[in-house]
């Protein structure tokens, strides 16, 4: 049997973390607490575990900061977010500091435990894709989460990672922007305007010239698609 995944708990809610160490313990995965946003970035750095919880209203600092910090230590670890604010702006922030998912409080605990599931799937399909892709004069270190244009390098969040991945996949179709959300984002939507903010952050990184994309093509009304 392999040995168990560790699942890094940052919550101060001592009844939230209580019944999540148990439900994610019940499901065979090993938990690590901590109740203050410090203690987890430390013990993360330690323990290095394979996926964290991280609540977005700590005592001593927010969940975007941690998930900042945390993505130093790992670009590429799945950070599940969990707030009590389910605006659209807060899950947008949330994304771009790096977390995978975004949960709103309250959630089902059988929910949490299936985006877990549904993230560690995404990691393990992540490891066995290609290392390297090139894009024009971009070339993209998947497992490094860099990429190289020109000689100096861009770092990639993991959603920039997943998401070229997926364009990479279906080079010269159109993917909808429902499929992208889903694909790179797991089952729940943020809305899809997200995708295209985020579409034109990589464009910046990747493209010669962002306002006249080259290799990452809008497809109106639909989505998007990679040509090289
Ligand atoms: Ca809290």
């Amino acid at each position: 049997m392999p040995p168990a995944k560790t699942i890094l708990l940052i919550e101060d809610e001592p009844a939230i973390a209580l019944g999540l160490t148990d439900a994610f313990g019940f499901e065979g995965y090993r938990v690590l607490h901590a109740a203050r946003g410090r203690d987890g970035v430390a013990l993360a750095q330690r323990e290095k575990p394979d996926l964290v919880v991280l609540d977005l209203m700590l005592p001593d600092t927010n969940g975007f900061e941690v998930c900042t910090q945390l993505r130093l230590w790992s670009k590429s670890v799945p950070i599940l977010m969990l707030s009590a604010r389910s605006q659209d702006s807060d899950k947008i922030r949330g994304l771009d500091a790096g977390a995978d998912d975004y949960i709103t409080k309250p959630f089902s605990v059988g929910e949490l435990v299936a985006r877990v599931r549904a993230a560690f799937r995404r990691a393990e399909r992540g490891a066995e894709a290609p290392r390297e892709l090139v894009l024009g004069k971009a070339r993209l270190h998947l497992a490094g989460h860099t990429l190289e244009v020109d000689g100096r390098d861009e770092a990639l969040s993991t959603h920039e990672v997943e998401l070229l991945k997926l364009l990479f996949e279906r080079e010269g179709e159109t993917v909808s922007r429902d499929e992208i959300l889903d694909r790179v984002w797991g089952v729940q939507a943020i809305n899809s305007r997200a995708v295209d903010n985020f579409i034109v952050k990589l464009r910046k990184k990747i493209e010669p010239l962002p306002d006249r994309p080259q290799h990452i093509l809008t497809v109106y009304g639909v989505g998007y698609k990679l040509v090289r």
